[in-house]
This record gives C-alpha cells, structure tokens and sequence, in this order.
C-alpha cells in the first residue's frame, strides 16, 4: 500500500468536523452507499451533487465538475462515483484545483491514469484516496492479523454472481475500460493483496469474452507467491442460483474462509466474530483521517493483476450475451 505525505494541504493537523463534501456520479453505488455513510459520518456532510441526471432532493446540484469548482470555492472535498473511464478527467480537474478527492473503485481505467493522478496530488499537497470497499469488510482485519505470519500453502478465490442481478442496464460494464467481470473480482483481488503478506505475480489466465462484448465474462486466474505458494481465482458473471464471494486460504497450520465478501470468517471451521463500522463508513473515515494526517492512500495492485490477466490472459469466445 502507498502511502505519501501531502506537501500541506488545507484540514491538515485539525479534525474534521462536518466538513462540506461533493459527490459526483450519482447512480446506483452513491444512492445505495455513499449517501448514507456520509449522512452518518461526523466528519462530513452532503453539501453538493454533480448528476448530470438530477442529483438527489434537497442537496445544490451542478451539471458539471467545472461548474462545482466555481459556484462552490468553499467545497474542499470531492468523492466521485462515476464508472472508471470518465472519472480520469473529472479526478484531474478536481486535484488540479487544490481539493481532497476520493475515488471509487477501480481508481481508474488504466494503471497509468492512476499513477498520474497520484503524482498530481502529491504536487498539489492534497489527499487521493483509491478506495477498495471490500478490505472495510468486518472480516478482513482479522483475517490479515490471522494471516500476518502464516505460511500460505493456496489461496482458492472463488467470486461467481448474476451479471443480470447485480448490474441490470449497465452497459459501460461491456465497454472497454468497464472491466467486464473484473468489476466484482477485483474487490476479491483487493481482499486477497491486502490479507496474503508476500505480494505474488499473475502466471496464466483464461478469459471469456461474450461474442457481441468488449469485457469478458469470467475470468480463471492463477498466481505465484513465494515457497511454492499458489492462487487460484474464479470469477464468473453467468452464476444463478446462489452466489458465491469466497476466498479460502489453506496454510502450514490450518484453514482460514472468508465468505460473504469478507463479511464473515472461519478459522478452522469455528465462526469469528468480527464488527466494524460497514463498508462505506469505513471509507469515509478513514479519507478523514488522510485529510486530517496530509496523507493519501493509493494502492494499486489489486489493478495492476487484473491490468497483468489482460496481458497474459488467454482469450475464449462464449455465447453472446444479452440483458
Ligand atoms: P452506475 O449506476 O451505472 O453509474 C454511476 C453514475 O455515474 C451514473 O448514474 C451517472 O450519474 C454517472 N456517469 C455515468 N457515466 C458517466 C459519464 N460518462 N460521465 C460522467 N458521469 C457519468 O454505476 P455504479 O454501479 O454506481 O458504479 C459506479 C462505480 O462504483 C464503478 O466504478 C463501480 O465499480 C463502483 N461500485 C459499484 C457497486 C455497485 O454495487 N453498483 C459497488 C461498489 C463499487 P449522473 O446521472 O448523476 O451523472
């Protein structure tokens, strides 16, 4: 994870309070869970949308990024929720303006993009934070405490869900940069690089793209970490029926199984008790503690994989799919 310090950025050294924050893009992610956590941080409040669409009842809306940053001087932090391919141009303007801006996940459509922007928040002094939501989920601390000196054996990573459930009408995902099945892997991608200590490297992938799509629809993955460790990871959009977010990781000593997307652990069988404040309130504090340290947090190797399975990946052609 990378971590650098702002050169001083306003909010540095004092706790936020109730600081006005703007939310861009606002679709299914900022109404499901950006609106409510920031509703219930004490750090922030909602004092601003950018939708093209309309925003939301009661909260000043601005048509464009470029609007925001010169009706609202006073608006310091951004948190943008758009898909990944537009949000490069919006993050730039924003960090080239001075302001802390938060990135939904992936932070970017590239590898590249994101360095850039994070080189760009380095000069301007101000915070960037690439988001991975599913590392705030109740069980992953635990699991990387759990993990912190084991010797890993395998890591199965199995994530298979209903494309047709979960992103119903969202045709960027078939667009190129919309990473297909990588949408929802790549969370899993972000439980295993922050849980595993010893980084590994992509050594062969198999990826399935629909005959009428940009982005596959599953994806097989395997990786290589050190001592003869291996990953194994599955991901598949076609899956009905029950779904499946697991990651079972088999060490010298025993066996740890996160489920539920990281929400639920087992250690050895026996079920953990894990808490912590949810996902996306999780985020939001912890961008104000960034802010308030004149830190960011940019750690792009769960998309550096997924950046290495297009490289090295193997490409089948499967059925057309069709909404
Ligand atoms: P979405 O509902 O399809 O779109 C989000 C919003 O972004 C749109 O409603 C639109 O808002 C804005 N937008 C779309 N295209 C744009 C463009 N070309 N330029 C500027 N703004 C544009 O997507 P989503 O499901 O919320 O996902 C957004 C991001 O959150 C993705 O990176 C995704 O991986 C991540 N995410 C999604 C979920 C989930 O369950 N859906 C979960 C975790 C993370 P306006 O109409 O307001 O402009």
């Amino acid at each position: 994870m990378t971590v650098t310090r702002g050169a001083g950025a306003g909010g540095v050294g004092r706790q936020l309070v109730s600081e006005p924050i703007a939310l861009l893009g606002i679709g299914k992610i900022a109404r499901d869970q950006h609106i409510p956590a920031i509703a219930s941080s004490g750090a922030f409040h909602l004092a601003a949308t950018v939708s093209r669409s309309g925003g939301i009842d009661d909260v000043e809306n601005h048509a464009d990024v470029a609007d925001l940053l010169t009706a609202r001087p006073d608006i310091n932090v951004l948190s943008l929720c758009m898909p990944p391919v537009p949000r490069f141009d919006i993050a730039t303007a924003a960090l080239a303006a001075g302001k802390h801006v938060m990135l939904e996940k992936p932070p970017g459509a590239t590898v590249s993009e994101v360095l850039k922007l994070e080189r760009l928040a380095r000069a301007k002094g101000v915070t960037l934070f690439a988001t991975w939501h599913s590392r705030e989920a109740a069980g992953v601390a635990q699991a990387r405490a759990h993990l912190r000196d084991a010797q890993i054996k395998h890591v199965q990573i199995d994530w298979k869900e209903d494309v047709r459930r979960w992103h119903p009408g969202q045709d960027w995902i078939w667009q190129a940069g919309g990473l297909g099945v990588f949408d929802p892997g790549i969370n899993a991608l972000s439980i295993m690089t922050a849980i595993v200590p010893n980084p590994v490297h992509l050594t062969d992938a198999t990826l399935s793209f629909p005959e009428n799509r940009d982005t596959p629809i599953a994806a097989d993955l395997s990786f290589a970490g050190p001592a003869g460790m291996t990953v194994d990871a599955a991901f598949d959009w076609r899956q009905e029926g029950p779904q499946s977010w697991n990651i079972t990781v088999d060490t010298t000593v025993g066996q740890l199984r996160l489920t539920d997307g990281g929400a639920t652990l087992h250690i050895d069988g026996m079920a953990q008790t894990c808490e912590g404040p949810g996902e996306y309130p999780g985020l939001y504090h912890r961008f104000a503690e960034l802010i308030e340290a004149g830190q960011s947090d940019v750690d792009i190797s769960p998309l550096q994989h997924v950046a290495d399975a297009f490289m090295l990946g193997r490409r089948t052609t499967v059925a057309a799919f069709h909404d």
